[in-house]
């Protein structure tokens, strides 16, 4: 598959087991990275000319990509990740500043920024992996917040190819979700931050990622939580009381240490995880009444 004047790079049936924190996933067809904006934009103009499907990738980590691999062109933003503090202002609680953030830098990196330029409201990200772009998409965050709670605007590419702005009362954020449909792709985010003290945020950042070290695991290739927490209960609590801790399928293991993390114990299958997820969800249902929903998005075919 070839793009016309494409200055990025482009792979062909690149295993996705490279660019998913699970490690697994069979080819896609192509795997392509633009050099940059204009570069992005001339591909999918392509992509829709010729109707190509498409996923956009971004730092894979809440993606599980099935053993066939995907039928169409990945898009991987990883050449455009600016961040720049755009405007600095004064309002009533203390001073603020605007940050641009394109969709392929890393959270953790757009908390480095906000730390060392002294600013608040990001520290809930810490130890999220993944790019502003997959954090806009899921929004992303934990109990002590999300990413849509900091964001003031997102540039959108539209399927017709149009570049829109989407102010944050259009962006639909809620829990593990947000209004981007199919098609449209994030390019570019404005946040706004609050002016703090760098200890203290480093402070906190710290305490927050221990308590991660502490009830994560570590170490084991994973997609973070599998299952959506469920209104007011937590999956992993309910998986932990179906007795499922440690079980496995294949080289898929339930973590021995959270319930809702499934870990590839190595050379573990996209079907391997699909099954324990169905074994999961079967055995909740049955003890709990509960129906589990995925956080993880589950793409490409058999
Ligand atoms: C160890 C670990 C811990 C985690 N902890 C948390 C946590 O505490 N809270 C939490 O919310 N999540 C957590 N996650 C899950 C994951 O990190 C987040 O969902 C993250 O925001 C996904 O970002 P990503 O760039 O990796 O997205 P990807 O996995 O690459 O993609 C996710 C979805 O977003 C879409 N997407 C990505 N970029 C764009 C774009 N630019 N435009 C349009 N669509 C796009 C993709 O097509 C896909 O549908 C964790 C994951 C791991 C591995």
């Amino acid at each position: 598959m070839n793009f016309t004047n494409l200055r990025g790079e482009v792979r062909l049936q690149e295993p996705m087991s490279r660019h998913t924190s699970y490690q697994i996933g069979g080819p896609a067809d192509a795997f392509v990275v633009p050099a940059d904006r204009g570069d992005l934009l001339a591909l999918m103009a392509e992509i829709r000319e010729r109707n190509l499907r498409f996923l956009v990738l971004g730092g894979g980590t809440n993606l599980l990509v099935r053993d066939g691999g995907f039928r169409g062109v990945v898009v991987s933003l990883r050449n455009m990740a600016a961040i720049s503090i755009t405007r600095e202002y004064r309002s009533v609680g203390g001073s603020y500043a605007v940050l641009s953030a394109e969709a392929g830098a890393s959270l953790a990196r757009l908390m480095n920024f906000s730390v060392e330029h002294e600013l608040t409201g990001l520290e809930f990200a810490a130890g999220i992996p993944g790019t502003v772009g997959g954090a806009l998409c899921m929004n992303a965050g934990t109990s002590r917040g999300e990413i849509g709670d900091v964001t003031d605007a997102v540039t959108l590419l539209t399927p017709s190819g149009d570049l829109v702005l989407r102010h944050h009362d259009e962006m639909g954020f809620g829990y593990r979700t947000a209004n981007v449909p199919p098609g449209q792709v994030i390019v570019e985010a404005k946040l706004i931050l609050r002016k703090g003290e760098r200890e203290r945020i480093k402070e906190r950042i710290s305490e927050l990622m221990a308590g991660r070290k502490e009830r994560q695991p570590w170490g084991l290739p994973n997609a973070g939580s599998v299952f959506k927490n469920p209104l007011d209960e937590a999956a992993g609590k309910l998986i932990e009381q179906a007795g499922l801790k440690g079980f496995a399928v294949g080289r898929a293991q339930i973590s021995e240490k959270h319930g809702n993390f499934i870990v590839n114990l190595g050379g573990a299958t996209a079907a391997d995880v699909l099954k324990l997820m169905e074994v999961v969800k079967e055995r909740v249902l049955e003890m709990h009444q509960v129906r589990l929903e995925p956080e993880i998005k589950i793409i490409g075919e058999d």
